[in-house]
């Protein structure tokens, strides 16, 4: 795995026009894992590709209305089968965690990187997410210079909004981690 113009090589690449520039002189520093899953709970790839690309149809799913108009993106998506779709270069800025603080930063979508996992809080993670995400987490580190503490969760930077990647995300798993904070 390398990356080249802030491209991973070996991702699937779906350029998403939910995206824009980093605010000037603002450097990557913090890494946000996100759960994702639509409808909730199954796993339909396609159907979070067509979120992240604004061609969600809100009559194929009840659950769809309420997000299908929500101008939506993350860096990467790694799929139950370990598969990494890229979405967004990492020095633009994807939209992702919305309203949010980091060590009293606020919108970290301008300093963050944005990774979701399929899954959702009530099921368990695979292996082998665990073993991309570690890979990918590993390639960003050294890219960007992001210490082990600034590789957070969703849930620790909007704790009053969101819930992702959940409790069933086995931060020992990674090598890295809001346990290191
Ligand atoms: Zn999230």
């Amino acid at each position: 795995m390398n990356i080249s113009d802030h491209i991973i090589d070996d991702a699937r690449y779906i350029a998403s026009p939910n995206h824009d520039s980093r605010p000037e002189k603002t450097s990557i520093s913090l890494i946000i894992i996100h759960a994702i899953s639509m409808p909730v709970g199954e796993y339909v790839t396609e159907n979070i590709v067509k979120l992240f690309t604004n061609e969600l149809n809100p009559d194929d799913h009840p659950d769809f209305k309420a997000v299908s108009d929500l101008k939506v993106s993350s860096h990467l998506l790694i799929t139950r089968s370990g598969d990494v779709l890229q979405f967004v270069p990492f020095h633009k800025r994807a939209w992702h965690a919305g309203i949010s603080v980091f060590e009293e930063q606020e919108n970290c979508n301008d300093f963050s990187i944005g990774i979701e996992l399929e899954g959702c809080d009530d099921d368990i993670f695979e292996e082998i997410q665990y073993e991309a995400l570690n890979s990918i987490l590993n390639l960003l580190k050294k890219e960007y210079l992001i210490p082990n503490k600034n590789i957070v969760g969703h849930q620790h930077v909007a704790p009053e909004r969101k819930t992702d990647p959940g409790p069933n995300f086995d931060w020992s798993k990674i090598n890295a981690g809001h346990l290191d904070r």
